[in-house]
């Protein structure tokens, strides 16, 4: 029984269209598969049409949130001592309104996001308007380098660059904004009262994702079901000292290739979850059920 509980289709930041992902897998081997889009259940439909004969679907989905981090005093990509945690929730109830809701925040923030900012500029004495920074985002998703832009047009700043500073838009600048995002133990609570299971994503894969060890048993005593060990970024030395802390903390290890088609050299199927990880995940849930193919 092989297991991939992390994959990502073109519904969010992978290359391929799901029912092309559907398919890879199943040429990969893997028995199961677990669709997890940044934020979104779009992919779901097309994947479970597409769904070759043997493998079986996993409903997922990968959750934005941020963490408080006490310990750390901050610094220029995190301000005033946040970080971003990646959260894996599976088999919820894909229509519950309240979890959806919350998804579609996250989506919206981008745009709301680069509004407040440009309102703000605007409030500084800087000669933009919204369409401006539209029309330079274009069909791109808006985002802090086309405000730099306009604000190099208007004459405000002399290039582009020069907008990233305090008294512009860098992290904690005059007009910054920031990202909306979930607090994990709210997202945990969310996505248990749709039904569903929460696994921590490759907490060891990167320092600006790193969860540490007391922050992990924070979040188990949250609700957390389990934790990503297995993941291609992940040191074996981490991997190892998270089998021993799920352990200890009674949680699931699971493990996946987060794999996002070409960007990541398409390697779905090349790390798997732990065996009796698939099936200790599916006995936890109540939202929704696996997908059988065929
Ligand atoms: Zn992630
Ligand atoms: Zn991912």
């Amino acid at each position: 029984m092989r297991a991939d509980l992390h994959v990502h289709s073109n519904a969010s930041d992978g290359t391929d269209p799901p029912a092309e992902v559907m398919s890879r897998a199943a040429r990969a081997g893997v028995d199961v598969v677990a669709l997890t889009d940044h934020d979104t259940t779009a992919g779901l439909t097309q994947a479970r049409e597409a769904l070759p004969g043997p493998l079986t679907l996993v409903p997922g989905m990968e959750l934005s949130a941020r963490l408080e981090d006490r310990s750390r005093g901050g610094s220029a990509s995190s301000p005033r001592g946040q970080h971003s945690v990646h959260l894996l929730a599976y088999l919820f109830d894909p229509g519950d309104p309240e979890l959806a809701a919350e998804t579609r925040r996250i989506r919206d923030d981008r745009i709301l996001r680069a509004r407040a900012m440009v309102d703000r500029l605007i409030g500084l004495g800087v000669p933009i308007t919204w369409d401006d920074v539209a029309a330079i985002a274009g069909a791109a998703v808006v985002g802090r380098p086309h405000i730099a832009r306009a604000m190099a047009a208007s004459g405000a700043i002399a290039s582009p660059e020069q907008a990233f500073t305090a008294d512009w838009i860098a992290d904690g600048g005059r007009a910054y904004v920031d990202r909306y995002a979930l607090d994990p133990v709210r997202a945990i609570g969310l996505v248990r009262a749709a039904g569903g299971v929460t696994v921590l994503a490759h907490p060891r894969a990167d320092r600006a994702l790193l969860v540490s060890d007391e922050q992990i048993a924070s979040l188990a005593a949250a609700g957390l079901a389990g934790v990503e060990v297995v993941h291609p970024d992940q040191p074996e030395a981490e991997q190892a000292k998270l089998f021993g802390l799920t352990r200890d903390l009674g949680l699931i290890a699971t493990g996946g290739s987060d794999d996002h088609g070409r960007l990541t050299g398409h390697r779905i199927g090349s790390y798997t979850a732990p065996p009796g990880a698939y099936e200790s995940l599916v006995a936890q849930a109540t939202g929704s059920q696996p997908i059988r193919g065929g």
